[in-house]
């Protein structure tokens, strides 16, 4: 029996095109918001590619029509829980033939040397389920079918850490018929590496910012992109709140001002700016307005499950 609904079906699933669908928009392992954490799908063509597993990020996708059987990829931009906690609920409940899921290589893109080993423990961990199901049910053997990928920095990296991000090229990391995926260093202290990527297809063009402070390879990467889909801080709120000093200085060197955003935006030239992976409790009037000081160009704060079309401002949700 499929565990899955007719929604399988959907004409979303099987239209041409280019879609991106913020699945999540919240930001970090705290449950401030009524909104699932951060993950958003790029959907070319009916087919998809995830960026990040934030909480909720399964039955998101689920909802917005997805199905593992087509998953061509997923990329995580670093190893912070809020953006792979799910990740493993995501891997059982998207694998095999009875729920709809992934039954061939899935590639999973991380930063390395660290993204390999965290997919193999969580597979590990979950072994015995695993062991079961393949037998009892018939499913692939999920630990051939998930393919995780160390994301090697390049030459012109050199030098780079936690607080030091020199100014690079974006280098692929991704290509297949529908789409190149490429990357650069982003500036997320203490995490090293981050990074923030870009999808190109035939229909347009979407950089994920993954979560940074104000960093000019952002604006590299997203040069003259169609949708930049960026992180946004609310420091009022953390500097007025209960939170200890550290706290607010992790906020401070680590994450975007909506005027930081916009002045990204701007000097990339993007066409729509996007914010998701809002941390704080700014109306979204507040955290538009702080991008449209710095950014002519047109905005909107994402709500979970929201579809953009890259190019086209209008977006529906
Ligand atoms: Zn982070």
């Amino acid at each position: 029996m499929t565990a899955s609904s007719g929604a399988a079906a959907d004409a979303s699933n099987v239209t041409a095109g280019l879609d991106v669908i913020t699945l999540g928009t919240a930001a970090g392992p705290a449950i401030r918001s009524g909104a699932p954490g951060i993950a958003t799908a790029i959907v070319i063509d009916g087919l998809h590619y995830l960026v990040d597993f934030g909480l909720g990020c399964t039955r998101q996708a689920h909802d917005a029509g997805l199905r593992g059987r087509d998953l061509r990829a997923a990329f995580i931009t670093h190893l912070h829980s809020d953006h792979v906690g799910e990740l493993p609920a995501y891997l059982l409940w998207n694998w095999g033939a009875p729920v709809d899921g992934f039954t061939d290589d899935v590639p999973i893109h991380g930063p390395g040397p660290r993204t390999g080993a965290m997919i193999e423990h969580v597979l590990a961990a979950f072994d015995e389920d695993i062991s079961i199901r393949i037998v009892d049910e018939g499913r692939p053997d999920l630990r051939r079918i998930v393919r995780p990928v160390d994301i090697v920095l390049p030459a012109d990296a050199a030098g780079a850490g936690p607080e030091a991000t020199p100014a690079m090229r974006p280098f692929e990391i991704h290509r297949d018929e529908r789409v190149t995926v490429t990357a650069i260093l982003v500036q997320h202290p203490p995490v090293f590496p981050s990074f923030a990527f870009r999808f190109d297809t035939r229909y347009g063009s979407v950089v994920i910012s993954g979560d940074t402070t104000e960093c000019a390879n952002v604006a590299t990467l997203a040069a003259g992109a169609d949708l930049l889909v960026h992180e946004a801080v609310d420091l009022a709120y953390f500097a007025s709140g209960d939170f200890s000093a550290e706290f607010l200085n992790h906020q401070q060197i680590s994450h975007t001002t909506p005027a930081g955003v916009g002045r990204v935006a701007t000097a990339a030239g993007v066409g729509h700016v996007v914010l998701s992976h809002l941390a704080g409790v700014a109306t979204d009037a507040q955290w538009a307005a702080g991008v449209a000081a710095e950014f002519a160009g047109p905005v909107t704060v994402a709500q979970p499950g929201q579809r953009f079309v890259p190019g086209r401002v209008a977006a529906s949700s």
